[in-house]
């Protein structure tokens, strides 16, 4: 028994390294992207659901990493939280994206805030602060967070949301009826805008009750003072069906995919013509 003893210890040390060693190397150079030119961040048309005008943009980041390619932000995000250099990324996310704002004028711009940022107190006050040293009026950028924010969080959202939009910051629920859908969230902290997760106009596809159930959840929107805005809307058929059921706006590939800002910028002044 004794002779083997050796061997399972020494693989157990070299796998365990490897996932160290991985881990170490993906944070290093998430340490690098964030210093270096690696990580962008692209815009996302946001239209009027009626006569498909601009009004907002969604800012979504991008990460390109030298050897491994393109890295989802899902997976940036949940590394970066992991290591903690979330902070890091937001903070970065937050100044180029009021950069974003100052060159593109008067479109706003809204950006996917961490769940982990309701754990600072100062949260709030540090998105206030960065708008006045940019000039940026606060009504030009939107925030974006989840259902499970308010679950996790639910003392210190309530405050922070509460704070930002007494300053004018306009807030969106994102990803509406993935998460825990409790529905007195929805009137308890006061949202500005109800994103409808893609999984919703996916199922228009299906027929009737995709339809049904689309329409229930804009009319709760709208009954709580909320515009309701469809994501993931990748054809003519669901645009159409989405303005049917009174959406107020739509974002998706069909209008327009996410894209650095020169590109977007093209896309507005065609869209305009
Ligand atoms: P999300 O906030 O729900 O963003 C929408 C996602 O849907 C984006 O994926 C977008 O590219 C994709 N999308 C837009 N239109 C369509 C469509 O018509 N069809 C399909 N199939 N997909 C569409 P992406 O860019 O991969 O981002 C994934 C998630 O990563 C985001 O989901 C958000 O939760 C997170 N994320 C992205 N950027 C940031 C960021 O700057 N900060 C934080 N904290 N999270 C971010
Ligand atoms: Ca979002
Ligand atoms: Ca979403
Ligand atoms: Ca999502």
């Amino acid at each position: 028994a004794k002779k083997d003893k050796r061997e399972p210890i020494q693989i157990f040390h070299a796998e365990m390294d490897e996932g160290l060693n991985f881990r170490r190397t993906m944070r290093q150079g998430l340490e690098e992207a964030l210093s270096g030119n690696q990580l962008d961040l692209h815009l996302q048309p946001v239209v009027d659901a009626r006569n498909g005008t601009l009004t907002s943009a969604e800012a979504l980041l991008r990460w390109t990493h030298p050897l491994l390619g393109p890295i989802s932000p899902a997976k940036l995000i949940a590394l970066a939280e992991e290591s903690g250099q979330i902070v890091a990324v937001d903070d970065w996310v937050l100044e180029r994206a009021l950069q974003h704002i100052k060159q593109l004028g008067d479109v706003p711009v809204a950006i996917n805030i961490s769940p982990v940022q309701f754990r600072r107190r100062d949260f709030a006050r540090k998105i206030v602060d960065r708008l006045e040293a940019h000039g940026v009026s606060p009504g030009q950028l939107r925030l974006e967070i989840t259902e499970g924010v308010l679950v996790t969080h639910t003392r210190a959202a309530g405050r922070a949301i509460a704070e930002l939009r007494e300053a004018g910051i306009k807030i969106a629920l994102d990803d509406f009826g993935t998460g825990y859908s409790s529905l007195s969230y929805l009137k308890d902290f006061g949202f500005d805008f109800l994103k409808i997760d893609r999984g919703f106009i996916r199922a228009l596809d299906d027929g009737r009750q995709g339809a049904e159930l689309l329409r229930a959840i804009v009319d709760l929107g709208h009954s709580l003072s909320m515009r309701v805005i469809a994501e993931g809307v990748e054809t003519a058929e669901q645009a159409g069906a989405v303005q049917l059921f009174g959406c107020d706006y739509i974002q998706g590939y069909f209008t327009g995919r996410p894209m650095p800002i020169d590109q977007f910028q093209d896309w507005q002044a065609n869209a305009a013509v």
